[in-house]
């Protein structure tokens, strides 16, 4: 027996005890058969997921870690160090968890993402070269979303009188939760609007469209202005903080996940918080509340609910979904960007996954909160409508596009005048 077989048979052992201790998930990961000796894969950063089984060669065997949900789900995020000028293939082992056009890959240090394209994947494999300087590679399911891109976006905005920052409550894990107002903040708007994201933490894509809207909301254009004028916007950028930074799947979690915590008592501290806070907070002048999604990883084609286009999931009511049909109509007229979104891809309840009874999830929650006109999700696909790639840009776009159709449906309801009560 050679000495590499020897320490390969010993190696197994090990690496299997270190994985069901659970503790191999966050630790950094030194090949000991990789081209390169020095090779390290980790998922050591906000957003990190991943576990890497073994090394052969060239070969990296690695996997998603669901951490606490329960059935097959597809998030990842990791970095590769120490691998310039090599070759390497990346082989996951838990089911194709590669979007339609690859992995997302950033070669300075999450900054900036591009897809990988298709052509590198080989079922659920992909191949990358690293360039002869690239220190560091990351590659994800998608484009990450986390507090620092946030952080990010509302520093352009700091000394803006229409948007103020607050804290809406503490994680579980002890994080602060944002709550932002944007538009009309003198208390007396004649509209209000709540938008929610990522109830499900890995469902990166939803939040660069959520930038979008609020860039509007921002913006020194028409729209901007009459939404300023106009309406209160009420956000929630993240409402699994913990599942987000700490980069879990969070969809589907046992219990149960942040999007069906939204009847009984919630057992997480965001979504009590907002029970207790938006209803005080609408005083009846609640009209949208649209909570933000990427829906399943790929497929679908061309079908209502696909998960390769953008759609509007819709609920019980028959009153509600004419409604919600009136919106997407007029979504359909005003939209410029680049992600074409059409009417006929709304999935009515009852269909496909639509099913919920109750109402546990926060458009179900929402959508019997006095005055509400429309209580929905939107699910922006990972990384491809009907052929056009999802991008932080792109989705921005459509993000903008939704605003537009914001302030046309706002601008047909009738202004009820306030009274001091
Ligand atoms: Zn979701």
């Amino acid at each position: 027996m050679t000495q590499r077989s020897a320490s390969r048979i010993l190696f197994v052992p090990l690496l299997f005890l270190w994985i069901a201790s659970g503790v191999f998930a966050s630790t950094t990961f030194a090949a000991e058969q990789a081209a390169s000796p020095t090779l390290q894969i980790d998922c050591d950063f906000p957003g990190g997921n991943v576990i890497v089984e073994r090394i052969e060669g060239s070969d990296v065997f690695l996997r998603q870690d669901p951490r606490d949900t329960p059935r097959f789900w597809f998030y990842w995020y990791f970095r590769v160090r120490e691998a310039a000028g090599q070759s390497l293939t990346f082989h996951f082992t838990q089911g194709n968890v590669l979007g339609v056009r690859g992995p997302a890959v950033s070669t300075d240090g999450g900054e900036t993402w591009s897809w990988l394209g298709a052509d590198a994947m080989d079922g659920a494999s992909f191949t990358y070269t690293f360039p002869a300087e690239a220190d560091e590679v990351r590659f994800c399911l998608a484009m990450p979303y986390l507090e620092s891109h946030l952080r990010e976006f509302l520093g352009r905005y700091r000394d803006n009188p229409h948007l103020r920052i607050e804290t809406h409550t503490t994680s579980r894990k002890g994080r602060t939760v944002e709550r932002l107002r944007l538009g009309d903040l003198d208390g007396s708007p004649n509209h209000r609007v709540v938008l929610a994201c990522r109830h499900h933490a890995c469902e990166t894509m939803a939040s660069w469209a959520l930038e979008g809207v609020m860039e509007v909301i921002l913006s020194d254009t028409p729209e901007g202005q009459w939404l300023r004028e106009n309406v209160e916007f009420l956000v929630f950028p993240f409402m699994d903080k913990d599942g987000v930074e700490d980069g879990d799947q969070g969809k589907d979690r046992a219990p149960h996940d942040h999007n069906r915590d939204y009847l009984g008592e919630s057992i997480y501290p965001e979504v009590d918080a907002l029970r207790r806070f938006v209803p005080a907070w609408s005083e009846g002048r609640l009209r949208i509340a649209l909570d933000m999604h990427c829906p399943y990883i790929r497929g679908g084609g061309d079908r209502k609910g696909s998960n390769e286009r953008l759609f509007f999931v819709g609920g019980p009511s028959e009153e509600g979904w004419a409604r919600l049909e009136e919106f997407s109509q007029i979504l359909e007229d005003v939209q410029v960007g680049p992600l074409r979104y059409a009417r006929k891809h709304n999935l009515p309840y009852g269909e496909n996954w639509n099913t919920l009874e109750q109402p546990r999830s926060f458009g179900r929650w929402a959508a019997l909160l006095p005055g509400v006109k429309i209580a929905t999700t939107i699910e922006v696909p990972y990384a491809d409508v009907a052929g056009t790639p999802v991008t932080p840009d792109s989705a921005r776009a459509f993000g903008r596009d939704l605003s537009r159709a914001i302030r046309v449906y706002l601008d047909r309801l009738p202004v009820e005048p306030f009274v001091d009560r």
